[in-house]
């Protein structure tokens, strides 16, 4: 607290009170108005000078990707050794990011070409991202939305809202709502209060989730008027953004109280950053300081092919070596799925170290984080029991009525579907079928 008052009191110039100092501070809308956005500033907080040479680099890299810290983020960096600092690396420009590499891809996730209508991505089946706002409280300078960062012209007007919510309405098979952005909780709380009302009107809908990084570098944000808001739905899942132990302080901790307070599931997405969090030490801290706190590490996302994001990115075994040093050595619920979010819109596919070693007919060899190896029998006598969609012919008791939709299977699963035809799924334009085709003509 001593040293957010120092940092307010340089911030304002002033000589006011502490107790003064100590309502600003940690009031979100303070904290956002004076959010650092210049060069000039982080030097004169931070009591610092970079050379004429360096500020140029570090202006050139704010020119395309700009900047902004909350102070309160900022005053976590420590002064000492700010150049290594996690919170450093993640909020402030690196030239770094001026470089293109050959792969990298404005939007690698094809986030606005699966995009039916403006505002939506709709990948999967049964949910939908639904980008309510594209304001953010601090630019994380690993967004995968980097092409959209400082983007103020493109915050989502009220028809935007109305027919990404019209989208919704009429696709009867989302079940699952993630509103994204930007922040959700940079909304004003009538303004959100008013978008999740209208969701959760629609009676298809059975769950809504919004992603925010405010716990992390806003917790102040999370106000007794906020919380009454999101108490309304009941329904509503959280998911927040910590890639560092150090990020969850008091204050943070706060925050996420007042949320799981209010019975609201909390998860954490974070992103495997180099020279940030690409330990399996620092990774298993923060793992369990988020488990301390009732928040479930949901997934560990391998770094996206962004551009300006090549100097962040690690390679695949680093992850797969995190996950190796958590699966068995602690809480199970206190691992997350790794994953790769395919570039071209893939979605996201987990990856793991390797359990299954073998397996023949009655079975399955397998190996445990010791490294000790073992067997494990499969039943004699487990019939299969073909599927023909009549539940009333089978054990199980299903006994729903689903939707004809619910009962057609994409993909992996419709190969492994009784009543599906299909045995192989094969890529369109496949040479060997463009030369039997000529073959023909001939
Ligand atoms: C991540 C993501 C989701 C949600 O995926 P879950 O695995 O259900 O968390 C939905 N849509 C898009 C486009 C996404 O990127």
């Amino acid at each position: 607290m001593q040293e957010a008052i120092k940092l307010t009191q340089e911030h304002l110039n002033t000589s006011q009170s502490s107790d003064y100092l100590m309502d600003k501070w940690t009031d979100w809308r303070w904290q956002l108005k004076n959010t650092i956005r210049k060069v000039e500033t982080f030097e004169k907080i931070m009591g610092i000078k970079f050379s004429d040479e360096k500020k140029k680099e570090i202006n050139e890299t704010i020119d395309k990707f700009p900047m902004a810290i909350t102070p309160y983020y900022l005053s976590l960096i420590d002064e000492d050794d700010f150049e290594t600092d996690p919170v450093f690396k993640q909020s402030f420009p690196s030239i770094d990011e001026l470089i293109i590499s050959s792969i990298d891809m404005e939007d690698p996730l094809h986030e606005d070409k699966d995009s039916p209508i403006c505002g939506i991505t709709h990948r999967y089946p049964d949910r939908v991202l639904f980008h309510v706002s594209n304001v953010c409280a601090m630019y994380c300078r690993h967004c995968t939305r980097k092409r959209k960062v400082g983007d103020v012209d493109s915050v989502p007007s009220d028809e935007m809202i109305a027919a990404g919510i019209d989208y919704i309405k009429n696709t009867p098979t989302v079940r699952d709502v993630l509103l994204s952005g930007g922040d959700p909780f940079l909304l004003s709380d009538e303004k959100l209060d008013h978008i999740l009302g209208l969701v959760a009107a629609i009676p298809h809908v059975e769950v809504i989730r919004i992603g925010t990084r405010t716990p992390v570098v806003l917790p102040y944000r999370i106000t007794d008027k906020l919380i009454k808001v999101l108490s309304k739905y009941d329904n509503l899942w959280i998911n927040t953004h910590y890639n560092h132990p150090r990020e969850i302080t008091k204050t943070s901790i706060n925050a996420l109280k007042k949320l799981t307070g209010a019975g609201i599931p909390l998860g954490n997405q974070s992103v495997l950053l180099k020279d940030v969090n690409d330990c399996p030490q620092i990774m298993k801290k923060l793992v369990h300081k988020l488990v301390a706190n009732r928040v479930r590490p949901y997934y560990l996302y391998q770094c996206d092919l962004s551009e300006g994001l090549e100097h962040f990115r690690t390679n695949v075994g680093k992850g797969i070596e995190i996950m190796e040093s958590l699966r068995g050595h602690t809480s199970g619920f206190a691992i997350p799925t790794y994953v790769i979010d395919a570039p071209g819109g893939g979605g996201k596919i987990p990856v793991m170290p390797n359990y299954l070693i073998s397996w023949s007919t009655n079975k399955v060899i397998l190996r445990n984080y010791e490294g000790v190896i073992t067997t494990y029998q499969m039943p004699d006598t487990y019939e299969h029991t073909a599927c023909d969609l009549n539940c009333t012919n089978c054990k199980l008791q299903l006994k729903l009525n689903n939707e004809e939709s619910d009962r057609k299977p994409i993909g992996i699963s419709k190969l492994l579907c009784d009543y599906e035809e299909t045995i192989t799924l094969v890529p369109e334009n496949l040479e060997r079928d463009q030369r039997n085709q000529s073959d023909e003509a001939i």
